[in-house]
């Protein structure tokens, strides 16, 4: 009988611990301030944004916008993270990404100083992770390991297949495991006999965006299935990569979408924030 992996329990968890922690700072009249920039008007960066806001009120930060417009200049945006860097009073910097074509965005994410960097984008940050040695890392990722955390999964010697090789995702999804002591392999587009691989994976991690990606045959009997991944099905229905309905009776745990991973995600935006609050105090 498998199990659901109910991401939005854990992320109330999360955020209630955050929130706990930040009012003890805020009674020691310390505030916890996390910058947020969106350039431009991508509707689905203004949804993101508007909860992450939400977020920061809910556990008690004081947020931040710098909404700016779609001409905005590399050299305007740099100069806003330098003039953000430099202000004590900000604690953790986030650019929502896509930015604008004209801008390039790995000068931008690493203009954030690693210490403020709360998504874990910056390459200090990424090599800090691949040497275990980190404190901010992605927080999709960290969102995935504090799900199996929460249900007592264990990581040490099972095989971890995850599909999908970004940055964002199946990059840091792969040291986070790795450093759990999980066997892992990385699948993407270029990966031959795919089910072949992900058929012996005793945690799937599907990060593709691809809508019903995942299918039965692709995975091993009681298997944990995370999936990542959120798209609009063709009757414009959210949902992930995995084909839910199929799959879920042959694993021991599945998160679903929605309702699995994408909660995590801002909450581990809020216990990043205040890591990074705290190590700066410390500094
Ligand atoms: P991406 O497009 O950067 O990467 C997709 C990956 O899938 C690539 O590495 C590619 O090699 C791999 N891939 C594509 N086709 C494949 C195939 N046929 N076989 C094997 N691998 C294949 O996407 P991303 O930013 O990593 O996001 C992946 C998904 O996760 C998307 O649906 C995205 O919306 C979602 N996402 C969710 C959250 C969240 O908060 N839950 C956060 C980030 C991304």
């Amino acid at each position: 009988m498998f199990k659901i992996i109910d991401g939005k329990e854990v992320s109330s968890y999360i955020k209630n611990s955050v929130k706990e922690k930040a009012l003890e700072l805020k009674n020691n009249g310390e505030e916890i301030t996390l910058a947020v920039i969106i350039v431009g008007n991508d509707p689905a960066s203004r949804v993101y944004v508007n909860n992450k806001k939400k977020a920061c009120e809910y556990v008690g930060f004081r947020s931040l916008e710098f909404a700016l417009p779609e001409e905005t200049t590399e050299e305007e945006l740099l100069s806003l993270i330098d003039r953000l860097n430099g202000d004590d009073t900000v604690n953790g910097i986030l650019c929502q990404l896509p930015v604008p074509k004209h801008i390039d965005e790995e000068k931008v994410i690493d203009r954030i100083s690693p210490d403020k960097d709360v998504d874990g984008f910056s390459k200090i940050n990424v090599g800090k992770l691949w040497l275990g040695e980190y404190d901010l890392a992605a927080c999709t990722p960290m969102g995935v390991m504090e799900l199996l955390k929460y249900y007592d999964i264990d990581v040490c010697g099972k095989n971890c297949v995850i599909i999908g090789r970004s940055n964002i995702v199946g990059k840091p999804m792969a040291a986070l495991l790795l450093e759990k002591n999980g066997t892992v392999t990385i699948c993407h587009s270029r990966t031959k006999n795919l089910a072949e691989v992900t058929s012996k994976a005793d945690i799937l991690v599907a990060a593709v965006g691809r809508a019903g990606f995942v299918t039965a045959d692709m995975v091993k009997e009681s298997a944990v299935v995370i999936d990542v991944g959120i798209n609009r099905n063709a009757e414009g229905k959210l949902c992930g990569d995995v084909d839910f309905e199929a799959v879920k009776e042959k694993t021991s745990y599945i998160t679903p979408v929605p309702g699995g991973c994408g909660p995590m995600t801002i909450a581990l935006l809020m216990k990043n924030t205040l890591i990074a609050a705290e190590k700066q105090k410390k500094s």
